[in-house]
C-alpha cells in the first residue's frame, strides 16, 4: 500500500523502500511526487499524453511507436509515389509532424504565437493548414466526393495523409491518380502558409536573436532558473535550479535526482523544486525562468490546479500562496547555468541538495550569465 511507504508530511519512506523494493522500481518511486492532501484526491491519469489526458491521437502513437521503421509498408508506399521527389519529402515531414507550422515553430521557441496566421482562429497545426483552415477546407469541399467529406474532416493527420495516397475514391474527376494530385495541392497549401507572413499589428512571430543572454528580473524581483535532464540510455532524470537577485548575485541552488522519468516530468520537477525551496527563503516576487515550452503551458493554464498530473496541481498551489510568481519562456543558452546543475546531480534519492554557495564549477557559467560573452545561434 501507498500509505505504508509514504508519511503524513507528503514525503515517502526512503529507508524502508530501499530494503524492500528492487532498485529499479526505486528509480520509477523517485519521480512520482509523494501523495498529498494539498493537490486533491487521486485521479486516473494517461501516462502517454502530454498533459496526462488520454487523446486517440496518443494512443495512435503510443500503438504506432515500436511499428515505425523504413521498411513499414505506409513508408515504402510513400517513397513508390509517382511524384517528385521534393513532395514525397513533404509528405515524409508531414507524416512525422515536422513541417514547421506555428505550433511546431511555438515548440521550438520561434515564435510565440501558435496561431493560423490566415484565420487566426485557430492553432496552426498540420492538418489545420492542410485540411481545416477555412480556405483550405472550402476548397476541399468542392473536390471531395460529398459522401467521403465525413471521413475525410474526421480522420487524424496520418490516417488522412494515409487515407488520400491510397484512395481512388475521393475523387473523381480526373484521370491523374488522387494520391498525385492530393499530394501536388497539399504541397503548395502548405507553402502557401507556411511563407504567409504575421501581420504586423496582431502577430508576434519574430526573428531569433543574435545574441542570446541570461537576464535577471527586474528590481524588487528574484529569478528562478530551472531546467531538467534525462539520460538518453537510462532514462534516468534529475532537476536542478538557481535562485539569483537583481544583480545575479547567488542566493540559492539545488539539484536533484528524479528517477526513471521524461524530459517533460524532469522539467516539471525541476519548476517544483525550485519554486519550493523559493518559498522558504520568504521571497515576495519570483520570476521563474525556464526553457520548456511545454512545462510552462502546463503549469500556467487556467486548468493547472485540476490537472491530472499531480506535480503540476502541486506546483499551482505553490503558486497561488501569497506572493508573485511569474514564469517566463527563455532560450536554452539563456538557461545554461540550471542546465548545469541538473546534470550535475550526484546523489541518487529523494531528497534535493541545496548549495548555499555556489560550487566551483559553476562559477564560469555565473560568470558568462553577468558579464558574457553572450551565446549566438545562427
Ligand atoms: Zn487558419
Amino acid at each position: 500500500m501507498v500509505c505504508d511507504v509514504s508519511q503524513s508530511n507528503s514525503s515517502w519512506i526512503w529507508n524502508f523502500i530501499q530494503q524492500t523494493l528492487q532498485p529499479s522500481t526505486f528509480q520509477h518511486i523517485l519521480n512520482i511526487q509523494p501523495p498529498n492532501p494539498n493537490t486533491g484526491t487521486d485521479r486516473c491519469s494517461w501516462f502517454h499524453g502530454k498533459n496526462g489526458e488520454f487523446s486517440v491521437k496518443s494512443a495512435y502513437n503510443l500503438i504506432t511507436k515500436e511499428l515505425w521503421n523504413p521498411t513499414d509498408v505506409k513508408w515504402i508506399k510513400l517513397w513508390h509515389l509517382p511524384i517528385p521527389e521534393r513532395i514525397k519529402h513533404f509528405l515524409w515531414i508531414s507524416y512525422r509532424d515536422r513541417l514547421l507550422t506555428n505550433v511546431n515553430r511555438c515548440a521550438r521557441n520561434l515564435t510565440d504565437d501558435p496561431l493560423c496566421q490566415i484565420c487566426r482562429s485557430a492553432n496552426e497545426t498540420l492538418l489545420h493548414v492542410l485540411r481545416d483552415c477555412k480556405q483550405t477546407a472550402s476548397l476541399w469541399q468542392l473536390i471531395i466526393r460529398q459522401q467521403q467529406l465525413q471521413d475525410f474532416f474526421t480522420l487524424g493527420t496520418n490516417e488522412w495523409l494515409m487515407m488520400n495516397l491510397d484512395s481512388n475514391r475521393l475523387f473523381a474527376g480526373s484521370k491523374i491518380p488522387w494520391k498525385t494530385l492530393f499530394a501536388s495541392l497539399a504541397k503548395n497549401w502548405a507553402n502557401y502558409f507556411i511563407t504567409t507572413t504575421p501581420d504586423s499589428s496582431t502577430g508576434t512571430a519574430f526573428p531569433r536573436p543574435k545574441l542570446i543572454q541570461w537576464r535577471p528580473a527586474p528590481a524588487g524581483w528574484f529569478t528562478l532558473n530551472t531546467d531538467g535532464a534525462v539520460h538518453h540510455t537510462s532514462s534516468l532524470g534529475s532537476a536542478g535550479g538557481i535562485i539569483r537577485n537583481k544583480d545575479g548575485d547567488w542566493i540559492v541552488g539545488f539539484n536533484k535526482a528524479v528517477g526513471i522519468s521524461s524530459p517533460l516530468q524532469a522539467e516539471l520537477w525541476g519548476i517544483l523544486e525550485g519554486l519550493q525551496l523559493a518559498w522558504s527563503q520568504i521571497l515576495e516576487h519570483l520570476q521563474c525562468q525556464t526553457d520548456c515550452a511545454e512545462a510552462l503551458t502546463l503549469v500556467t493554464s487556467s486548468t493547472a490546479a485540476s490537472s491530472p498530473v499531480s506535480i503540476v496541481r502541486f506546483i499551482a498551489s505553490l503558486i497561488s500562496k501569497q506572493w508573485k510568481v511569474d514564469f517566463i519562456l527563455i532560450r536554452r543558452e539563456a538557461n545554461a547555468t540550471a542546465d548545469f546543475l541538473a546534470k550535475s546531480t550526484v546523489v541518487s534519492n529523494d531528497l534535493p541538495c541545496i548549495y548555499i554557495e555556489p560550487p566551483q564549477e559553476i562559477i564560469p557559467h555565473l560568470a558568462r550569465d553577468l558579464h558574457g560573452p553572450a551565446f549566438t545561434r545562427s
